[in-house]
């Protein structure tokens, strides 16, 4: 068994700076003013990369924007990693009873509206398939790519599914509580959007007019780029193993985000079977369709970042029908005929189309 654990689209912010610099996007007529002054941080977060760059500059210069983008980093890892044991969801995945567990605002919030956007896509994200991730190796304990049993899947989907879970909001604040003691929540799937948010709402808080900062494939803009032009943001190619661009996209000032099947997963030697981290909380296994990647614009990467995933796991033809019924800016790559083919919904031209100017 080989396992391959490079971080979902971690790519994506590379491109995001090695693209944002090319020029041509954006209304020709309006005054461009291009910046030599330009503050760039990038580092490591949950497990993955992020990089913030502030065409005019940052007031506290590289230092400052490492801070404040670390100290948003650390309160969601405080209260969402399931890698650090401290924090607040382990804490909660280690209580192993059905009473009422008390937990703060923002871990509520966020639970409940991971579940207002499953409902959206009919479950096929759900933050309760933790105990599946485990399974198949690819939560905090790797188990080097073993294909777990089907009576292993079948008694851990018992416990998973969003009516094994509520959240609960009191006078005495909120509480989560496991309808089944073994429930186990995961929520990596939002992480990065969490935190292109938070760093954004942070700039935004500060009148910073111009950034873009990206958390492996979360990424949120605004403004313009170091060139006065409208940013653009690269859509990976999944079909080939070096880091070449897809599609072009300016996310004009919307959050940005793509799940993708090709790059967290493991193959079993044996047969040369492909299993990714998407798992279909229906059947509790890895998606085997052959859509490669999802990508979400939105009004924040908390959401596109919480559908993206699941609209992966629905797959490509059922992804678009999806987001042309609610007018949702969708762009899938798929496997076809020995080639990768992108397809979009109505509400993603606008975003392409910009980018061809
Ligand atoms: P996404 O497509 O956004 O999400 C896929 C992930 O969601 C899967 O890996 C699985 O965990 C889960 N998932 C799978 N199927 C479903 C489904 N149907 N519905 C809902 N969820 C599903 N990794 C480390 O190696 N070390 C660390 O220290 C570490 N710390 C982290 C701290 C935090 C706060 C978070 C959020 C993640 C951390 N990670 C860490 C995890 C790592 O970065 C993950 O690989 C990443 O968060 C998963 O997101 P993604 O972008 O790769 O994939």
């Amino acid at each position: 068994m080989l396992t391959n654990k490079i971080f979902k689209c971690t790519l994506f912010s590379v491109l995001v700076s090695g693209l944002f610099l090319a020029g041509g996007c954006g209304d020709k007529n309006a005054a461009r003013e291009e910046t030599s002054v330009v503050t760039k941080v990038s580092g490591k977060t949950m497990g993955t990369f992020y990089s913030i760059t502030v065409p005019g500059g940052f007031a506290g210069g590289e230092a400052g924007l490492k801070k404040l983008a670390e100290d948003e980093f650390k309160k969601i890892i405080d209260a969402i990693s399931t890698f650090d044991d401290e924090a607040e969801l382990s804490k909660f995945n280690a209580f192993e009873s059905t009473q009422p567990y008390p937990v703060s605002e923002y871990l509520a919030d966020i639970v409940e509206e991971c579940v207002h956007q499953s409902r959206r896509i009919d479950g096929a994200m759900d933050i309760s398939v933790g105990p599946l991730v485990n399974l198949w190796g690819f939560g905090k304990k790797k188990t080097g790519g073993r294909i777990p049993s089907q009576e292993e899947i079948d008694e851990a989907r018992k416990y998973v599914g969003s009516d094994k879970f509520e959240v609960r909001k009191t006078p005495h604040g909120p509480f989560l509580l496991k309808h089944d003691r073994r429930v186990k929540l995961d929520l990596a799937t939002v992480g990065e959007g969490l935190g292109a948010d938070a760093v954004a709402r942070a700039l935004d808080r500060l009148d910073v007019k111009n950034y873009m900062v990206a958390v492996a494939g979360a990424s949120r803009s605004r403004g313009m780029n170091p060139k006065g032009e409208f940013w653009k943001v690269g859509i990976e190619d999944p079909s080939k193993p070096e880091h070449s661009v897809f599609a072009v996209v300016c996310p004009l000032d919307q959050a940005m985000s793509t799940a993708g099947s090709y790059r967290n997963f493991f193959k079993d030697e044996a047969t040369g079977k492909v299993f990714s981290h998407a798992i279909d909380p229906v059947t509790g296994r890895p998606v085997e369709h052959s859509t490669l990647s999802v990508t979400v614009i939105d009004r924040s990467t908390f959401v596109t970042d919480a559908l993206d995933t699941g609209l992966l796991v629905m797959g490509a033809d059922k992804a678009l029908e999806w987001g042309n019924r609610y007018d949702v800016a969708v762009y899938t790559i798929e496997y076809k005929d020995g080639k990768a083919v992108g397809r979009h919904t109505k509400a993603f031209d606008q975003y392409l189309k910009c980018a061809e100017k």
